[in-house]
């Protein structure tokens, strides 16, 4: 069931700050003039060229000039919002306008001063006392605070600030941002801590904190939800979200000198801004039927305020200084088309996602589980009162329906404790039992005690689950008879009423100002034909001095359109320049095989409007690669039980998997012969020996080790100091032989050098 309040248009507010100190000390022009009782602003061209051009005037639903208080915008523009939000409607608060003219300012305003409190914390107080002035109404409130950057959103409140997240669609409740964390607020200071540790994430993230806020949105949602008892007896939930968005710079962002990364920066940053203008444009058009929310992740997310079913209002702020021209008009036009959308705002209730809903179930759960705890300790009490000492029988006793759980609850277990450690005490000095038994016993109360201890920690959490969350669910009426509160009241009901009052009269005046013509001239009998002509030529030129100022309207924009389109063309060209040296390096550099393979395999995804690629493998296309059934695991083809245990049990090569059948490997046979040194004549040995017998005193190693030995060295010891030391061919491991004294690689040998390996031999 929704209820529905008849299609509103989106309402325009437009504030213009007071000129900054450098604006007056540089002694700059005011080009902006603010009829605050005719809903009007004036923007004159200061040029003296265009001295005879006449003043271009806009008129919205109001206007706010640089005397403007925040409590005045909040109370005759923003209150009625939070109060329709209050009764379960969307809605969605913009601030939009050009970097430093104060849409922060307008949203947020300074922290520490009451006056100079901002929408949000003014919303923050608003909901929050209507809350506590409420009777037979249940309430919760949430926060979530988000920021889109370069089309990335981000959740300001969450931990991990590394993290993007995503949008998803139901057809239920819409568009919504995936895993965006939100908290449960019980008091001003605890959503206001809540806005604090965003905005501190929100700075820490930048370098340049103007720089990234005039390029970035900040979308501040707070969710209230209501429960009541409807007529039909049924507890009813309505849920109102606020949206509240301190909107990127509406500048352009210069793109000079933009290439690879700042190119593809420029072309993202006022992406939603212009996407939100397109949308604007297409629901004030009125011919197209395609909407273009899909654009961006701004005008997705926040599709209900744009012609749905949210009450929006626009606040656009403007510079009033004469070097802001330009950007104070273009602002000027764009509210100023955004002020023909009309949105059909319904009472959200009953929604399938309401919190408010799972939380008293929840406490209901909770509380049946106590009650049943405290069911079962009423039975065990009157067990006891009943004198029955015998334990671990199960006496079904009637329970009484008594309501002083409450008050027993402490010696209730108190009590229980002390007899078990009575009883205990009391088998301890039992000298009667046997020791087995006494320990048999020990042990069975000891368990009765820890088991009485643990259900007893139980109740005593479930208690304080249900008082947590209970205490989340606001209730009011409780200072209902306050006197204060009572004269607050009241003089929150006059100021309404003067808001309302000042609206009526300026809606007066405008629509005056607007049939003047048509009174004139039926007010007005001629006396005479001069006159008539007197009279008709006034009118003309009062006409004529419309058409022009149309005319020049028209003029404007075409000329804005062009810029525009310049601008854009310029883009693409860049963009077309950039896409031509991609599909070179493709071209000539990519396999026209792969790139087929990543052709057929890359899909786009509709919801983040991403190029993703399919898996590979996919169980659910036939001609795809399928999963390995799971008796071939391990093994290159399946097999069955009986195989595998008889390939277990012994390896017969009829079971196995493959038919290669595992063989030592064959040596190959030798094809060399070793190196033989030629026989050494036997009288050159026997000179030899004599030498060597001669010169004792020469020491040499080799020596040394066969004189231990004996007192001349066998002539194969000689020759083995020139041999290759392997047997096999070269192809074999080298092998080497570390006992071996002579061996080169030996350590400590004074004859040869020893080898550091870094030559091949
Ligand atoms: P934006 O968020 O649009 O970039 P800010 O809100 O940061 O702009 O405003 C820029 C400066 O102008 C701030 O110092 C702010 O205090 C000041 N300012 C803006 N609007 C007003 C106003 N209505 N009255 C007084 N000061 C204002
Ligand atoms: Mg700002």
């Amino acid at each position: 069931m929704s209820k529905s309040k008849s299609p509103e248009t989106v309402k325009v507010v437009v504030r213009c700050r007071p000129m900054n100190e450098k604006e007056q000390a540089n002694k700059f022009e005011r080009v902006v003039s603010v009829d605050v009782k005719l809903g009007q602003i004036v923007v004159r061209n200061p040029r003296e060229a265009s001295a005879s051009e006449s003043p271009k005037v806009f008129t919205f639903d109001s206007v706010y000039d640089w005397n403007s208080k925040q409590i005045d915008l909040y109370d005759e523009t923003f209150r009625p919002l939070v109060d329709s939000v209050l009764l379960g409607f969307n809605g969605t608060i913009f601030a939009y306008g050009q970097t430093g003219t104060g849409k922060t300012y307008t949203m947020e305003g300074v922290r520490n001063d009451p006056e100079k409190r901002g929408v949000i914390p003014n919303s923050f107080e608003h909901i929050f006392t209507h809350i506590s002035r409420s009777q037979n109404q249940q309430y919760l409130v949430r926060a979530s605070y988000l920021e889109i950057y370069q089309e990335e959103i981000k959740d300001l409140l969450s931990k991990n600030q590394a993290h993007r997240l995503e949008l998803r669609e139901r057809p239920d409740t819409g568009v919504y941002v995936k895993d965006l964390s939100s908290f449960v607020t019980k008091s001003v200071r605890e959503i206001e801590h809540v806005m604090n540790v965003g905005n501190q994430n929100r700075s820490v993230g930048s370098t340049n904190m103007n720089e990234h806020s005039s390029r970035s949105h900040a979308i501040f949602v707070i969710t209230v939800e209501c429960s009541e008892l409807g007529v039909d007896g049924e507890n009813h939930i309505r849920v109102g979200k606020l949206n509240l968005v301190d909107l990127a710079g509406s500048e352009r962002q210069s793109k000079t000198g933009a290439k690879g990364e700042r190119l593809k920066e420029a072309t993202k940053i006022n992406l939603s801004l212009s996407a939100l203008g397109n949308v604007i444009s297409a629901l004030v058009d009125g011919r197209s039927s395609h909407i273009p929310y899909r654009d961006s992740k701004l005008t997705r997310l926040l599709q209900d305020s744009l012609g749905g079913n949210a009450c929006t209002v626009m606040v656009a702020n403007i510079g009033p200084a004469s070097y802001n021209m330009e950007e104070t008009l273009t602002t000027l036009r764009y509210s100023n088309r955004a002020k023909n959308i009309k949105n059909k705002p319904r009472i959200n209730e009953d929604p399938k996602d309401a919190l408010l809903r799972e939380f008293q179930e929840e406490i209901a759960r909770l509380k049946e589980q106590l009650q049943k705890r405290s069911g079962e300790k009423r039975k065990r009490k009157q067990r006891r009162r009943a004198g029955e000492g015998s334990d671990g029988e199960d006496l079904e006793g009637e329970t009484e329906d008594d309501d002083e759980d409450g008050d027993d609850k402490g010696d209730y277990w108190g009590e229980q404790q002390e007899k078990l450690e009575r009883e205990r005490k009391a088998i301890m000095e039992d000298h009667s039992l046997v020791a087995e038994e006494r320990v048999r016993l020990l042990k069975k109360k000891e368990n009765k005690m820890e088991d009485l201890r643990r259900e007893r920690e139980a109740g005593e959490m479930l208690t304080a689950k249900v008082k947590a969350m209970e205490s989340k669910l606001l209730v009011g009426g409780k200072n209902i008879v306050d006197h204060t509160n009572e004269q607050q009241k009241i003089l929150q009901q006059r100021r309404h009423e003067i808001a309302e009052q000042k609206r009526c009269e300026r809606e007066m005046q405008q629509e005056m100002e607007s049939h003047e013509e048509e009174t004139l001239e039926l007010k007005e009998t001629y006396t005479s034909l001069q006159q008539e002509v007197d009279i008709k030529t006034k009118k003309l030129k009062k006409l004529f001095a419309k058409l022009q100022a149309v005319k020049a309207e028209i003029h404007d924009i075409q000329e804005a359109h062009i810029r525009e389109r310049q601008e854009l063309e310029q883009t693409q060209n860049e963009l077309t320049r950039d896409l031509k040296l991609k599909h070179q390096i493709i071209e000539n550099f990519i396999p026209l095989e792969e790139k087929s393979k990543i052709v057929s395999r890359a899909y786009i995804d509709e919801e983040d409007e991403h190029w993703k690629m399919q898996p590979i493998t996919r169980i659910e296309d036939e001609h795809q690669m399928m999963t390995r059934p799971l008796s071939a695991v391990g093994y290159r083809r399946p097999l069955c039980h009986h195989a595998r245990v008889a390939m277990m049990m012994k390896p017969d090569t009829r079971y196995k998997a493959e038919n290669i059948q595992i063989l030592d490997m064959d040596l190959p046979t030798r094809t060399t012969i070793d190196y033989q040194e030629p026989e050494i004549a036997p009288t050159v040995a026997a000179a030899l020996r004599d030498a060597l017998r001669d010169e004792d005193e020469i020491q040499v190693d080799a020596f040394g080790f066969y004189s231990t030995l004996g007192p001349t060295p066998p002539a194969s010891a000689i020759s083995s100091l020139k041999k290759t030391k392997s047997g096999r061919p070269r192809t074999g491991k080298m092998s080497s032989s570390p006992t071996s004294p002579f061996s080169p690689s030996s350590p400590g040998s004074p004859l040869y050098p020893q080898c550091r390996g870094l030559v091949p031999k």
